[in-house]
């Protein structure tokens, strides 16, 4: 990797269609993608990002190729990943990454990841010898929790003197089959689903984070003397990475989700952590502040606490921004916009 690649972050827009309930409403679409170009136009404003998939097509095999299969190479190499999909309620976050499993088992970009990642042990397993476990957990209220019991076992963030981030409490699950990884991941979002409505529920209040952790030991090719005897013992290679596939807590801002108190807290809590992941965004994608050092505001909040291995220094990471065409939505997208323009 050459040092541009460190500590980019790399910046797609996908625009879905308009949805049932927005033609019911009789909505416009008020969104433009230039042609040819990864640029869009809301009213008089115009963004350009590192890509741009539009509602006309279908985007999801060129978004994964584009940005994410590149992650689930780097992750072979050692290299730690993340994956963000940002967007108010409704604007797609949850169908674009498959984390509810059901409604894009297919075209979602973790079931991909989990395509492409066995099908590639499978060409290197004669090479090395591979682990994986994965975790769903739920960042809520600022409290980090499983997927499955959400808020009824907080779970520590702990960081090792290497920097390396772990959970306490035994949130990951060893998977050695695909079908074994997508079961975690389907009773996850099955979980996450139960009893949700419309704006205040559950999945819109709180980060959704599936971690994949991928260990490689390789075995190292011996020397062999003249008679096929080897000269050497076998060295062992020992590589850890982890891909976070992040789906964010709604971005719409905290007036919306309700005046009471319980909710306005909420709220608060989700702005913290959005807050905090563009503030390190953007450190970690301004040059010049870089390069004099500058700090990068990790322990802001529990999510950026979270990712920080993840976010920034070797690692990769790409925002996927998610937008709705409607007129309706047009104050939320153009904030959604905003908020990604920033992170390049
Ligand atoms: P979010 O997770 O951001 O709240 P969802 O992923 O639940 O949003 O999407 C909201 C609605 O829009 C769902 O009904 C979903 O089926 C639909 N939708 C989202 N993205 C697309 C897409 N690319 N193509 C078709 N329908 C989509
Ligand atoms: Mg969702």
């Amino acid at each position: 990797m050459d040092s541009e690649e460190h500590c980019c972050v790399n910046v797609a827009v996908h625009i879905r269609p308009l949805i049932e309930d927005e033609r019911l409403q009789g909505c416009k679409e008020c969104v433009v993608v230039v042609p040819g170009k990864p640029q869009v136009q809301i009213g008089s404003h115009s963004f350009t990002f590192d890509h741009v998939y539009g509602s006309t097509c279908s985007p999801s095999s060129a978004m994964f190729d584009e940005c994410v299969a590149p992650l689930v190479d780097g992750l072979f190499d050692g290299y730690n990943a993340t994956v963000l999909a940002y967007g108010q309620t409704g604007s797609g976050k949850t169908y674009t990454m498959g984390t509810g499993f059901k409604e894009s088992s297919q075209t979602g970009l973790i079931p991909q990841v989990m395509n492409a990642l066995f099908n590639k042990i499978e060409t290197l397993k004669h090479q090395a010898e591979f682990h994986l476990r994965v975790s769903f957990i739920e960042v809520c209220n600022g409290q980090v929790g499983k997927v499955a019991t959400p808020g009824k076992s907080p779970v520590q963030i702990r960081e090792s003197s290497n920097g390396i981030i772990t959970l306490s409490g035994s949130t990951e699950v060893d998977v050695s089959t695909q079908n074994e990884m997508a079961a975690c991941l389907e009773q996850g979002s099955i979980s996450r689903a139960t009893g949700s409505t419309n704006m205040n529920n559950q999945s819109s209040r709180s980060h959704a984070i599936f971690t994949i952790t991928l260990e490689q030991l390789q075995k190292i090719n011996p020397c062999y003397t003249a008679d096929g005897s080897p000269i050497e013992e076998i060295n062992e290679d020992f590589l850890c990475a982890k891909l976070h596939l992040v789906d964010l807590a709604g971005s719409e801002r905290a007036k919306r989700t309700g005046s009471d108190g319980l909710r306005f807290k909420e709220g608060v809590h989700i702005n913290k952590g959005l807050l905090a992941l563009g503030n390190v965004i953007s450190a970690l994608g301004d040059e010049r502040k870089r390069k004099e050092g500058a700090h990068v505001p990790y322990r802001d909040s529990k999510l950026t606490r979270l990712l920080q291995d993840s976010l920034g220094g070797n690692s990769r990471t790409v925002m996927i921004a998610c937008i709705s065409p409607a007129d309706i939505n047009a104050e939320e997208t153009l904030n959604t916009l905003k908020y990604a323009n920033r992170a390049r």
